[in-house]
């Protein structure tokens, strides 16, 4: 899939309940494993607002915003 934009991988750590879907779907490892199961991102430029972080969340904690659009 190509990048279209540049995005922010925002999380809510309060609604998130560490289940894992995030970070076991995302296809760039942008969102990865951190302590005590909690989703972590480090590099946001590695997202490519496939968005199925977001879409696959149960407790709606995911919202990639777009930065800039490519293209
Ligand atoms: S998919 Fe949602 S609830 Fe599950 S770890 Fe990721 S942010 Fe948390
Ligand atoms: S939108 Fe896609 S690439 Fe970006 S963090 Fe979510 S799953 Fe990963």
């Amino acid at each position: 899939m190509a990048k279209r934009g540049n995005y922010h991988v925002d999380i809510d750590l309060e609604w998130c309940k560490r289940c894992g879907i995030c970070y076991a779907v995302c296809p760039t490892s942008t969102i990865k494993r951190g302590e005590m199961d909690a989703p972590i991102v480090e590099d946001h430029t590695t997202c490519i607002g496939c968005m199925m972080c977001e879409n696959l969340c149960p407790d709606f904690a995911i919202d990639i915003k777009v930065v800039e659009r490519v293209g």
